[in-house]
């Protein structure tokens, strides 16, 4: 049977379209058809990744791009697939996974991928039904674009739509697909599966494929003795170790670090129970289902180099030498510290640095932790009182006014070479006023529920530009109120 519909069928969204992931060859993947959903509407669209796309944001309107995103009308040029994949799932080796539940429609000439989540059952669903619920699929929308916002890498989201068609998770609920982007969405998984299943070929040739399109200084590196797969290893490895600093600094916990959740080009990937922190609590723990903590907020560093161990693993046959992967990874233990550091300085808005730093920053995390201070507001009103506001905002924040006062003074003196408007320029752009707090994205995805789309809307908009003040929104820059503390998300999406 031909896989491609009836020619006056397809919709046409004025793409070119490269072949892509598709090129590896069908032992890497199945194709097919997302399955339909009645009644679509739209719930979410990122005009700005339509422009970055090169696709005519009309389609972000048109009843034709709604069927197209829901999956109910096939995209001309595109070869829908499902890619296999393998991973450990908190900590045990899980056998085969794959896309459950997205389909990717094809490579864009540009180099993006363009994936829908939640587009119907393929052969990796499993004992699941291939669909994605209403409100996990807004809070990753949002929360791909607030990331980006942040300067963060991660995949993006074009847009979401929505059906009646019900989904059976806890309760009953709807579905929805998400639109999303990103140059690959191949997962360390995917190297784990060809490997433990010794299909070292092919093993092969995802890792040229990886390295010739998005590595290409693997090859000519004099690194490892020109050992491009060891090259590669490392190169993932700081990568990853990049994004786990910046999500320290920002706050964000994941929440399901499964090395299947684990991008090979260090994107942010797969937003389930994620969370970003509201009081600072290093040992908080934001997926439901995690009941042991393996992917609490101060254990992600670690997790990610336990990933890498992983992906180190399934890189053996190529590397051909344990002591050359293992050398590979060691840089992560250098890059993740020294990247943290850089974003903390950035945070205090120091231009460079020096002795004492670490000891500086922290004392600071030390004294937030003490009383779970709110970690993003803290940051934000020690930004603005650098820039000249009263400095009482900031204060207020503790119960431990001592205590806070000895850091402030060792901070002020630290800072004191830095001109202060330079220091809060830089505060003020790496400390944002919004973040996608649980409790925000509960209210959003409840009217969202109630057929109403305009806090999506608003929501999008404040987190696209999270650094900007955004005058007369204060409401969604301010302390979580009390219930949000009761709102529990699991892995159930
Ligand atoms: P996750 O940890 O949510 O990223 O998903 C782990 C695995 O389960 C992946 O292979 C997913 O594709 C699959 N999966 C999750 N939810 C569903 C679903 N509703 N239907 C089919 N597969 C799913
Ligand atoms: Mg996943």
């Amino acid at each position: 049977m031909s896989m491609l519909a009836d020619e006056a069928d397809l919709v046409d969204l004025g793409l070119r379209w490269a072949p892509g992931f598709s090129a590896l060859g069908p032992a890497f993947y199945t194709e097919l058809q997302p399955r339909p959903l009645p009644d679509p509407y739209w719930v979410g669209r990122s005009e700005g990744l339509a422009r970055e796309l090169g696709l005519d944001a009309s389609w972000l309107h048109s009843d034709e791009g709604l069927a197209a995103f829901t999956g109910n009308l096939p995209i001309a040029g595109t070869r829908p697939l499902a890619s296999v994949y393998s991973g450990h799932q908190f900590g045990v080796w899980a056998g085969q996974l794959g896309d459950g539940r997205a389909i990717l429609l094809g490579e864009t000439a540009g180099g993006q991928e363009v994936q829908l989540k939640g587009a119907g059952l393929t052969p990796y669903s499993r004992m699941a039904d291939g669909r994605a619920v209403l409100r996990s699929s807004i809070r990753e929308f949002v929360c791909s674009e607030a990331m980006h916002g942040l300067g963060i890498p991660t995949t993006r989201a074009l847009c979401v739509t929505g059906s009646d068609a019900r989904v059976r998770r806890e309760e009953l609920e709807t579905a929805a697909v998400v639109t999303r982007v990103a140059p690959s969405f191949v997962r360390f998984g995917h190297f784990e599966h060809f490997a433990a299943n010794q299909r070292d070929d092919e093993l092969r040739a995802l890792a040229d494929y990886v390295i010739d399109r998005y590595y290409p200084a693997c090859r000519t590196t004099s690194r490892f003795n020109g050992n491009a797969y060891a090259a590669l290893l490392e190169a993932v490895s700081e990568r990853t170790a990049t994004l786990l600093a910046q999500w320290q600094a920002i706050g964000f916990c994941h929440g399901v670090m499964n090395t299947d959740n684990m991008s090979i080009l260090g994107l942010t990937i797969d937003y389930g129970p994620f969370q970003f922190l509201d009081g600072f609590d290093p040992r908080h723990i934001c997926n439901h289902s995690d009941t042991a903590g393996r992917y609490a907020f101060n254990q992600q560093p670690n997790v990610a180099y336990w990933n890498l161990f992983c992906l180190a693993q399934a890189l053996l046959p190529l590397i051909g030498d344990q002591e050359v992967a293992v050398a590979a990874l060691e840089s992560y233990k250098t890059v993740f510290p020294d990247t943290f550091e850089a974003r903390m300085r950035t945070k205090l808005g120091l231009a460079d640095a020096a002795d004492g730093d670490r000891a500086l920053i922290e004392g600071v995390l030390k004294l937030l932790a003490q009383e779970k201070v709110d970690y993003t507001i803290f940051w934000r009103r020690l930004s603005n009182a650098v820039a000249g506001d009263n400095p009482e905002p900031v204060r207020d924040l503790f119960i431990d006014r001592a205590g806070f006062d000895a850091w402030l003074q060792a901070y002020s003196e630290r800072r004191a070479a830095t001109p202060a408007a330079e220091a809060a320029g830089r505060m003020l752009g790496s400390n944002p006023k919004f973040v996608l707090r649980n409790h925000l994205g509960q209210q959003a995805i409840e009217a969202a529920q109630e057929k109403n789309f305009e806090g999506v809307a608003t929501l999008l908009r404040l987190l696209e530009t999270p650094f900007e003040e955004h005058a007369g929104h204060d409401d969604y820059a301010g302390f979580p109120p009390d219930w949000a503390s009761t709102i529990e998300i699991s892995c159930s999406s």
